[in-house]
């Protein structure tokens, strides 16, 4: 693994980092001398130290998105539009070093990397469309020569919080849209991938500072979950936007909830795909092996179980072994490579853990899992995807273990292939393959898949930004990116004006002095 990281550094323009800092800014606050490392999972090498913010470096970042607030929302919406369509271009323009950077700090493989930059590309050309169509509707109101209407505006400061396996693209989301919406921004991301988090924040605020912005429109602090509770607990924060674990997210949703603030939740998933007997199976074994080992397994949407019919059972079984036997595992910026490595050791000591865990309540592996080792796998974070044959009510298939392991579960009837799929408290993303109408329109319908995406004839993973994007039940409910999710990220307004020289009341109640 020879990645000149240095080289990429200086084409992103990153030279250090600290705790927090602006858009337009120099570096931060004042800081402590707590430090947090990325390393990178792909050859164990350390590839960052970043301070974490102390509580002064927090304040000064509220104070400065306080006052950036003030000027920024009251900007008209298309020019904000305007600054974020020049953020896209210059995220054209550094793709290639920013999806590189990310694939080495997360060890995604490139093509994933590079993928996660275009989403963040798509966003901002949607949110540039977006900032000409924050529509409010108009009522006709019930009082004569009155008028009713009703609009939409910014919150103040978002808090956005990501998690480590979609380092960049899930602040993109959240803050393209936050922005043209007229709110000011303050990202903590994942204390996993510090560094692609800083190389955004450099690309971000040149374009403000070519614009010149008001400082402190967008900002980044770095830190843990310390840092993250100080945003949760904060009323100056109307909207908590939280991407991460389910655990993660109820103490977020109680944090911000017990001061009645908004949050959008987008957590964990526990994804299934039903393979019918109606189904393509060729088409159906690249979904289900691309959702299943596709990121290591460490997307939200990753396929974890597949619902298979039992009169397809045992073939599928068979391509799918073979499949596996073909992965190619290792350095993920080698494009001849399927699978890279996970997180880090703590990530594959949870693999372990769940394998074991698997295995102790009768699952039967029919491919075996192991963590690889050798001159290519010195991170020791590369591990072997693996195939158990289990029940759905397994207590670990209940759980989302964030790596490369799928599940296989045998059904008869549709009915109780959607109530398996169903049968998990998490409720993200779902998928059926067949070429049946009836059975695809059974699953779509309401007594069909409970989750926020479903899908026909495409695995779980891999969503486009057009739609509406999250999930029901234990993740968290949350809508980002497209359709109308832009309302989250502001306030509604009713207003009834009154141009006639009376004061008539609502619902004609007399009310004579
Ligand atoms: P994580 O929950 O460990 O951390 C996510 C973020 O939350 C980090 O920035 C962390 O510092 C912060 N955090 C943790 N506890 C906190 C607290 N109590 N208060 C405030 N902040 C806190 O998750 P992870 O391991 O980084 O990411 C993997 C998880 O994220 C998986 O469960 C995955 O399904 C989920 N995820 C969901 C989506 C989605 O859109 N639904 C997208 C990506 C990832």
């Amino acid at each position: 693994m020879n990645t000149d990281i240095q080289s990429i550094l200086n084409k992103l323009g990153v030279k250090e980092s600290n705790a927090a800092f602006s858009t337009g800014s120099n570096w931060g606050g004042e800081s402590n001398q707590e430090i947090l490392k990325s390393f990178s999972p792909v050859d164990g090498k350390l590839i960052a130290i970043a301070k974490v913010a102390a509580v002064a470096d927090y304040e000064d970042i509220i104070a400065k998105a306080q006052s950036a607030f003030k000027e920024w929302r009251v900007i008209p919406a298309p020019k904000r539009g305007e600054i974020v369509r020049q953020f896209g271009d210059a995220l054209r323009e550094n793709k290639d070093a920013l999806g590189t950077l990310v694939s080495y700090e997360m060890g995604k493989s490139l093509q994933e990397g590079l993928g996660e930059v275009q989403e963040m590309i798509d966003i901002c050309d949607f949110a540039v469309g977006l900032s000409r169509q924050l529509y409010g509707l108009t009522m006709h109101s019930e009082r004569p020569s009155h008028r009713m209407y009703e609009q939409w505006h910014p919150l103040g400061i978002v808090g956005i919080i990501s998690a480590f396996n979609f380092p960049v693209a899930v602040w993109s989301w959240n803050a393209a849209l936050a922005l043209i919406c007229g709110n000011v921004c303050i990202w903590k991301p994942s204390e996993k991938t510090p560094l692609t988090a800083v190389a955004c924040q450099h690309i971000i605020s040149k374009v403000f500072k070519a614009n010149d912005v008001a400082e402190g429109v967008c900002n980044l602090i770095i830190g843990d979950k310390a840092v993250g509770e100080l945003m949760t607990n904060d009323g100056r924060i109307p909207l908590i936007s939280a991407t991460g674990s389910t655990r993660m997210g109820k103490a977020v949703g109680a944090a911000v909830g017990a001061r009645l603030g908004k949050s959008l939740l987008e957590l964990g998933g526990n994804n299934a795909i039903i393979i019918s007997e109606h189904a393509d199976l060729d088409m159906s074994l690249i979904g289900a092996v691309f959702g299943a080992v596709g990121t290591a397994g460490q997307r939200c949407t990753s396929t974890r179980r597949l619902i298979i019919h039992e009169s397809v059972y045992d073939a599928f079984k068979e391509k799918l072994i073979k499949a596996y036997d073909q992965l190619r595992i290792g350095d993920p910026l080698d494009q001849n490579n399927h699978v890279g490595p996970l997180i880090d050791t703590d990530a594959v000591a949870a693999y372990l853990d769940s394998i074991q865990k698997c295995k102790a309540e009768g699952g039967k592996f029919v491919v075996e899992g192991s963590v690889l080792t050798g001159e290519h796998y010195s991170s020791g974070c590369y591990v072997k995807p693996c195939i158990a044959e289990v029940k759905n009510d397994f207590k670990i298939v209940q759980h989302e273990t964030f790596a490369p392991i799928l599940y296989l579960i045998k059904y008869k009837t549709l009915d109780e292939a959607i109530a398996l799929q169903n049968g998990v408290p998490q409720g993200l993303s779902s998928a059926i393959m067949t070429l049946n109408l009836r059975e695809a329109e059974q699953f779509l319908s309401a007594k069909g898949s409970d989750c926020g995406i479903a899908n026909v004839n495409i695995g779980t993973s891999g969503a486009e930004i057009g739609g509406a994007f999250g999930g029901e039940k234990e993740t968290g409910g949350g809508r980002e990116s497209g359709s109308d999710a832009w309302r989250a990220y502001m306030r509604r307004q009713t207003n009834t004006i009154n141009y006639s020289n009376t004061l008539p009341l609502a619902q004609g109640i007399k009310f004579d002095l």
